[in-house]
């Protein structure tokens, strides 16, 4: 009787999503190595949430970052930060009510590329704009996640031979939901610019663009269902209760060597080996069957406004570094020209912190020459939690920068 009133229970509270009622999202920057300590200390004792940088370990002084506090804690964490002297805001007083302010669009459609879509809506999306569009988008699955879901590509180009490609990949980190509201927007552009627009017809018919909308598709749907908050993938660690690997510290790069965790209960995890996870694993497959085609790896994350090129996993500086940067200037240029959008760009590791692991450097070490990530909107107002109503003017100017480095690669790229 008592375990069957625990299981109805404990169904009544997986039915619903966590609530994140009077849980604060804290902006600090750490003046001396006293303030770095206590940010380390705090985030082991009060289980802060780190959204900026990834973890705790990787907060340097003089460096802000962000983090959200669980609501028993924020009261507690307010008053050590402010004992301390340690210069500090609030960036988000309640993250329930900014959670219930980011669905801000009122449109009614199912899917709409300017809302957030949850998974089932993006694939029914990817099959219909691939079957609408017969000549120009098709539709394969490069494998399945660890809970047993298809991961499905788009690839979006006329036909041709010996064509040059260009991958890009949304979705890696769960709660980063305008990433992959990204992956849908480029489609829709060039679905609707091919045979319309010059430039973007010409990229299309001499490139190939693979497209993949949502990578961690299990802790996508998870963001969805039950933690809105979610980062990891969803796979069961071995000796832990703790779940997911941090995909983006998961590739063969120095995998696990700095700024990535080997606990399985940290938010960097590296997993128990290079592409443990079936994500990482399919995406790496693929790129690998399609070297020496693929030339452009872009892969979309948020947030913070930066375009990162290698390395990250250590600060030397890759061989084709003045190339990198020089494309990186030009695509934030015309980023920024359209609505005044500030964006840092430079190698990872010197630009923020040393992460090893991450999907752009393998790519690069592999053989894909033009490799970037991409952290999008905002710079932490909302973090996360960035409105729905500003998918379209994040998009528009993600846009200018994706087809500048795509324009670059068709022109340049040998
Ligand atoms: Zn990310």
């Amino acid at each position: 009787m008592w375990a069957l009133l625990l299981l109805v229970s404990l169904a009544a509270v997986s039915a619903e999503p966590r609530n994140f009622h009077g849980e604060k999202v804290f902006r600090v920057i750490p003046q001396n190595a006293e303030h770095v300590e206590l940010i380390k200390s705090m985030a082991q004792t009060e289980g802060l949430d780190f959204w900026l940088p990834d973890s705790a370990q990787l907060v340097e002084q003089g460096k802000r970052a962000d983090f959200h506090a669980d609501g028993h804690v924020s009261y507690e964490v307010q008053a050590l930060l402010q004992q301390s002297g340690m210069p500090y805001e609030i960036l988000i007083n309640d993250l329930q009510d900014a959670l219930e302010k980011q669905r801000d669009s009122n449109i009614r459609a199912v899917h709409s590329y300017e809302k957030y879509n949850d998974l089932d809506t993006i694939n029914a999306w990817s099959a219909n704009i691939a079957a609408q569009n017969p000549g120009l988008v098709s539709r394969s699955s490069i494998g399945t996640s660890y809970q047993g879901r298809p991961i499905y590509l788009l690839k979006v180009g006329k036909s041709g031979a010996n064509k040059k490609a260009v991958f890009i990949d949304c979705g890696f980190h769960a709660r980063e939901w305008i990433s992959p509201a990204f992956c849908q927007w480029f489609v829709k552009e060039a679905v609707s610019a091919y045979g319309v627009e010059s430039e973007f017809t010409s990229l299309l018919d001499n490139l190939d663009i693979y497209v993949l909308p949502v990578l961690n598709v299990d802790g996508y749907v998870y963001t969805w269902t039950t933690n809105r908050m979610w980062r990891k993938t969803r796979s069961a660690n071995p000796n832990s209760t703790c779940i997911g690997t941090d995909p983006n510290r998961n590739f063969n790069a120095g995998w696990c060597t700095a700024g990535a965790s080997t606990r399985a209960c940290d938010e960097t995890y590296c997993g128990s080996a290079p592409e443990s996870e079936p994500e990482t694993k399919a995406l790496a497959n693929f790129i690998r069957a399609n070297i020496p085609a693929i030339k452009g790896y872009l892969t979309i994350h948020s947030y913070s406004q930066m375009l990162l090129f290698p390395y990250s996993y250590s600060y030397a500086v890759a061989k084709d570094h003045n190339e990198l940067n020089a494309v990186a200037q030009g695509a934030v240029n015309s980023l920024t020209s359209l609505y005044k959008t500030k964006y840092t760009y430079g190698p990872g590791g010197s630009t923020i912190y040393l992460a090893a692991g991450g999907s752009d450097d393998w790519a690069y070490d592999a053989g894909v020459k033009f490799s970037y990530t991409f952290e999008l909107r905002d710079t932490g107002r909302y973090g996360f939690a960035l409105p729905e109503s500003q998918i379209k003017p994040t998009c528009e100017e993600t846009m200018l920068a994706v087809k500048y480095i795509a324009s670059y690669i068709k022109n340049n790229a040998k």
